[in-house]
């Protein structure tokens, strides 16, 4: 969007280049509009260079979108260098460039959570003999000391309570972990360059000097250490642009500040904010239902968002008899809308609160084979139990594969602590060998007791022996005997927070071990010989292609969480699920942090343009037992008038006839006309 094509407010922001600069904004007004216009200004009216640009937002859909706006404004090869990614990126970027400086090796791995939990879980074990059921409640406690970039020494020295105790011993001592693994985890790709800037004048001015211009959309939820990280980049001179919408912060459980928007101001006095008002994404109808909604909370900016589009159709809230019946529901809808108006199927979603919502959704879309993509969900090869299977598979076919051997060393748990493992890397790097080879080498034992020295043999020998038998004899017979070995069933169900989700893990591995057995079988029949080593290489491959696959656009409907939406617009959309303890979630009803949820609900109501349907359930199963569900106290925020009623008692029978409301029965008569 050329700067021309802008409103008066949107094209002061883009033209206000010398200091720092807030635009505050409710949805759809236009906010990632000025971020991208900005860019192509900054590159073509202003000439500073792509690559001393820096832009940030939240997800890499996100990051992807903003990245082919500007590539539509600005011509030929000026965007080269121009760096637009997640914060989790970008502090990625500036570890790899800085390894050194911070005692991380090359090729060092990230932890996701199923791999954070699955050591905390073992070191609390190790350290306390507890039985897990802490976990989750350390595992966010770190995560927020993280965040509000305290270090573990910090923790210790601040604890009050027993628990915090626990939590502060038990973050030391992963910490630790860490470091003999070589592994960093997701909230410190943002702490580690933050605390890096803040202590490494070098280092620090060295990015500052490359920034030259930052851009952070999403602002509102940034969390201390990011804001942190925003306010080191930008330096003395503060030439920023951050846009954001105080109602639509929807990370707070993850340590987002919305306060930094206030914060702001008293850390740049000279902040020029600016506010806009018309939503260009809209219809009426649904603008009016999202403000209406969004009213109930508290508010700190008064902001007002008017749209031009007209009233446009009615939003519809439906009743579905199950839950069975509400993905039905909204899978034929969607085939019915589409074959009416020619439309894309890109131009459809379908946003729930809960992943586990997607499921039947799934379903039906395969059942009626409507191409989907479900975005915001764990692929194959980034499941624990996979990276775990993997990285044995790795280091079978390359015993030189330091970052398998460190992720497997204790999976599962073989009691290896982490001086041990300080020694054996200090040792291996000494000598520039492999850990594992390390293993075997005279020498080792001078530098560690008898007893971890032993533990480490009887694992090099035992992976060793594996490795032989792999090559030697039949390699998937060889592998089912190594996963029978290794106990790994035990090892998910002590990992896994229930028995059902442990035989869901389990499942998956002997899938993979399924799918390596199929992929020599095929070669068999075509005449090619092919070993361990080419079937990994060839897992290895496809675990990228579906990275990269992710990537590519396809006429698709659009299945994610609500939150997963965020920043995103598509013309007709569905909520499923509106109902008390789905949306608003059960927590935050418990936790009393409604105000939240709201947000949530804000945020998917104006990611619509054209339509919007509200689905909920009369009857709904939960842990095997049927219930009577309570509609959402969100439906009784929309405005009472704007609103058509489907499936609700007496005149739902009239209204069902007179729109045919058998979506399935009228797709056929579509069909057969
Ligand atoms: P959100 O709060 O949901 O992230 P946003 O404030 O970032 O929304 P954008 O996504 O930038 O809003 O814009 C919403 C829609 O309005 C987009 O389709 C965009 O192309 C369009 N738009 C933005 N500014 C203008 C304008 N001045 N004239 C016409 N259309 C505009
Ligand atoms: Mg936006």
């Amino acid at each position: 969007m050329p700067v021309n094509h802008l409103n008066p407010r949107q094209k002061e922001s883009v033209l206000h280049i010398d200091g720092p600069l807030l635009v505050l904004a409710g949805a759809g007004s236009g906010k990632t509009s000025v971020i991208t216009t900005k860019i192509a200004y900054l590159i073509e009216e202003c000439g500073v260079p792509a690559r001393n640009i820096m832009a940030v937002t939240f997800t890499n859909k996100a990051a992807k979108e903003m990245k082919e706006r500007v590539g539509k404004l600005v011509q030929g090869k000026a965007t080269n260098g121009l760096t637009v990614s997640t914060f989790h990126n970008l502090g990625l970027n500036i570890i790899r460039k800085e390894c050194k400086h911070l005692g991380l090796r090359p090729g060092f791995s990230i932890f996701d959570d199923g791999d954070t939990k699955s050591l905390l879980k073992d070191i609390m074990h190790r350290e306390h003999g507890g039985d897990g059921d802490m976990v989750d409640m350390v595992q966010q406690a770190i995560g927020s000391l993280k965040n509000d970039l305290i270090e573990p020494e910090q923790a210790i020295a601040m604890a009050n309570s027993a628990q915090e105790v626990l939590v502060a011993q038990t973050y030391a001592a992963y910490d630790r972990s860490l470091k003999a693994y070589n592994a960093v985890d997701f909230d410190d790709l943002i702490r580690i360059p933050t605390v890096l800037f803040q202590t490494n004048q070098a280092v620090r001015e060295k990015w500052q000097k490359n920034t030259r211009y930052l851009l952070v959309d999403e602002y509102q939820d940034t969390n201390t250490s990011q804001y942190e990280l925003v306010k080191i980049l930008v330096g003395m001179h503060g030439k920023f642009t951050v846009v954001g919408d105080d109602d639509q912060s929807i990370y707070a459980w993850r340590g987002a500040r919305p306060e930094n928007l206030s914060l702001l101001k008293q850390d740049f006095p000279s902040l020029k904010v600016v506010m806009l008002e018309q939503n260009y994404r809209s219809t009426g109808l649904i603008l009016n239902a999202a403000n209406k909604v969004i009213s109930n909370n508290e508010h700190e900016f008064v902001k007002t968002l008017w749209s031009d589009k007209g009233y446009g159709d009615a939003i519809r809230i439906v009743k579905c008899k199950s839950e069975d019946n509400e993905a039905e529901r909204i899978a034929t809808e969607i085939i019915e809308h589409r074959l009416r108006h020619n439309g894309k199927y890109r131009d459809y979603a379908v946003l729930f609160r809960g992943n586990h919502q997607s499921r039947l959704m799934e379903m039906k879309m395969q059942q009626y084979q409507i191409p989907y993509k479900l975005s915001g969900s764990q692929s194959f090869f980034a499941k624990s139990e996979i990276k775990d299977i993997m990285s044995y598979l790795k280091l079978i076919v390359n015993p030189t594969d330091d970052a398998a051997f460190l992720r497997i060393i204790n999976v599962p748990r073989r009691q290896i602590g982490p001086s041990t493992l300080e020694k054996l890397t200090e040792y291996a790097g000494k000598r520039h060998i492999s850990l594992l080879t390390a293993i075997t080498e005279m020498g080792l034992e001078q530098t560690m007791s008898p007893l971890a020295l032993d533990k480490l043999q009887r694992f090099g020998n035992w992976i060793n022996n594996t490795t032989k038998r792999c090559f030697t004899e039949d390699a998937v017979q060889s592998l089912k005997e190594m996963i029978h070995d290794l106990d790994y069933e035990a090892w998910l169900h002590q990992t896994s927070n229930t028995p059902n989700q442990a035989e869901a893990r389990m499942k998956n591995v002997w899938f993979l071990i399924d799918n390596i057995e199929r992929m020599m079988d095929k070669a068999e029949e075509n005449g090619d010989e092919i070993d361990i080593e080419d079937a990994v290489s060839k897992l290895v491959l496809r675990d990228m292609l579906e990275q990269q696959e992710q990537e590519d656009e396809l006429d698709q409907v659009q299945l994610m969480t609500l939150h997963a939406s965020k920043g995103l617009e598509f013309p007709y959309v569905w909520i499923m699920g509106l109902e008390e303890e789905i949306l608003p979630h059960r927590n935050s009803i418990e936790a009393d942090t409604i105000e939240e949820e709201r947000r949530l609900m804000y945020v998917g109501i104006t990611r619509a343009k054209q339509n919007l349907t509200l689905t909920l359930t009369a009857k709904r199963k939960q842990y095997g037992e049927q219930f009577e569900p309570t509609p959402s106290r969100f439906l009784e925020e929309l405005p009472k008038d704007d609103v058509e009623w489907e499936g609700f008692g007496e005149t739902s029978q009239e209204q069902k006839k007179a729109r045919g409301e058998n979506a399935l029965a009228s797709l056929k008569n579509l069909m057969n006309t």
